[in-house]
């Protein structure tokens, strides 16, 4: 992969590249799928892109079709670990006042217990 592709001091892209140890759940050439380090529900797993992009607000149309694959992991992830009859929420931080804190585009699988608020 590209320098511009993977950046150094990038937790995820180090995640990514095996650097820091996490349980990865799945991971193909676009995706990768791991539990949160700070779960907020019983489930929380965050699903990324190989390719560091730093936010949803970053994307460019060439990088449309990898958000369908996140959520597709996404669903798939929700789906394996029971949550597909009782539900779960998918969630995108963009910016500051959004709460995002990693720059590395990442989608939020949140359930296994009702989730009330929406911010
Ligand atoms: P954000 O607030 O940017 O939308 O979400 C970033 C998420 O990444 C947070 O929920 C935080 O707990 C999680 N996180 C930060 N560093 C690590 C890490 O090193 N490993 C894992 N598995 N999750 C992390
Ligand atoms: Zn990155």
């Amino acid at each position: 992969m590209s320098p511009k592709q993977s950046q150094v001091d990038c937790i995820f892209c180090r995640i990514v590249a095996g650097e820091i140890p996490t349980k990865i759940i799945y991971r193909d050439e676009d995706v990768v799928v791991f539990p949160d380090i700070a779960p907020a529900a019983p489930v929380h797993l965050l699903v990324i892109p190989v390719k560091h992009i730093p936010s949803i607000a970053a994307l460019t149309d060439a990088d449309v079709p990898l958000v369908g694959k996140m959520v597709a992991a996404a669903n798939r992830a929700a789906k394996a670990r029971g949550l597909a009859g009782t539900g779960y929420r998918l969630v995108i931080n963009n910016g500051a006042q959004a709460g995002q804190v990693v720059p590395h585009l990442h989608l939020h699988v949140l359930g296994g217990r009702p989730l009330t608020t929406m911010g």
